[in-house]
C-alpha cells in the first residue's frame, strides 16, 4: 500500500507568486534533500515521520476545503519531487483530480518529473539563486517551456544584487535559447524569519527590475507581512 509522508494539510491564502490571494488547501510533504541555505521550512527536511494513508489525507482535505468549496490544492514540501515522494504524489494527484480538485505543485527547481507534471494543472518552479547555495540547470527550464507552455511560472528568491544579476543572466541566456520568454517569471524578495520587514530590499529589487525594462514580476510573500516571517501553515 502507498505510504504518504505528510508534514501538514491546511487551508490558507496563497501568499506568493502569480496566484497570490487565491484560497487553497496546502498538502505539505515531509522530506527534502535539496538543502537550500536560506530555507524557511527546515522542519520539513527529515523523512522520519509516521506515514499516513490517502483516506486520512482526503478526509483532512475535505475538512480544510469546506467539503470541496475551495477547489485548488497546492502540493508543497519539503520537496514533493524527491524520488521517495514521487509515487505518492502521482497517486494522490490522480485521486484528487478524480474528486474534482485543481492542482498546483511547488517544485524545488532541481527536477522535471513528467509523470507528476502531466497530471497537474499548474507548476510553480524555482530558479535557485546563489544565496540558496543550490543551482537550477537551465536545461530544466527549457524543457518546461517546451513541454508545459502556459502551465508554469518560474520563481526566484532574491536576497541581494548578486541574486538579481544571476537571475537576469539566466533570463538573457534563456531568451537566447528559447527566442522569447512567454512564461511568468517572478522575483520574490527574500524575507528571513530573523529580520524585520526588508523594505529597502523590496525597493532595490523593484528599481533594478525597472532599469532592465521590467522583465520580471516582483511579488513579495504576503503571508509573511500578515503573520510574520516565522509563522507556519499560513
Ligand atoms: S527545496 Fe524548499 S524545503 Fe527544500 S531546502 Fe529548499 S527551500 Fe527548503
Amino acid at each position: 500500500m502507498q505510504q504518504y509522508l505528510i508534514n501538514d494539510i491546511y487551508r490558507a491564502t496563497e501568499g506568493e507568486g502569480v496566484f497570490v490571494g487565491r484560497s487553497q488547501v496546502f498538502v505539505r510533504f515531509q522530506g527534502c534533500a535539496v538543502g537550500c541555505i536560506n530555507c524557511d521550512s527546515m522542519d520539513t527536511w527529515s523523512f522520519e515521520i509516521e506515514p499516513t494513508s490517502i483516506e486520512s489525507i482526503f478526509e483532512k482535505v475535505l475538512e480544510e476545503s469546506y467539503q470541496g468549496k475551495i477547489d485548488w490544492i497546492s502540493i508543497t514540501g519539503g520537496d514533493p519531487l524527491h524520488p521517495k515522494h514521487v509515487p505518492s504524489v502521482v497517486a494522490l494527484s490522480k485521486f484528487l483530480k478524480e474528486k474534482g480538485f485543481k492542482l498546483n505543485i511547488e517544485a524545488a527547481g532541481t527536477r522535471v518529473v513528467d509523470e507528476v507534471f502531466e497530471n497537474l494543472d499548474y507548476i510553480s518552479f524555482d530558479l535557485k539563486t546563489p544565496s540558496t547555495g543550490v543551482q537550477t540547470r537551465l536545461a530544466l527550464i527549457e524543457k518546461l517551456a517546451q513541454n508545459y507552455d502556459g502551465k508554469f511560472q518560474l520563481k526566484a528568491v532574491i536576497a541581494d544584487r548578486k541574486d538579481f544579476d544571476y537571475t537576469l543572466g539566466a533570463y538573457r541566456k534563456l531568451e537566447e535559447s528559447l527566442g522569447t520568454i512567454e512564461f511568468p517569471w517572478v522575483l520574490t524578495p527574500c524575507f528571513e524569519p530573523s529580520e524585520e520587514f526588508p523594505m529597502q530590499r523590496f525597493i532595490d529589487i523593484q528599481e533594478w527590475n525597472q532599469l532592465e525594462g521590467g522583465p520580471f514580476r516582483v511579488i513579495g510573500q504576503q503571508h509573511k507581512w500578515i503573520y510574520g516571517a516565522d509563522k507556519k501553515s499560513v
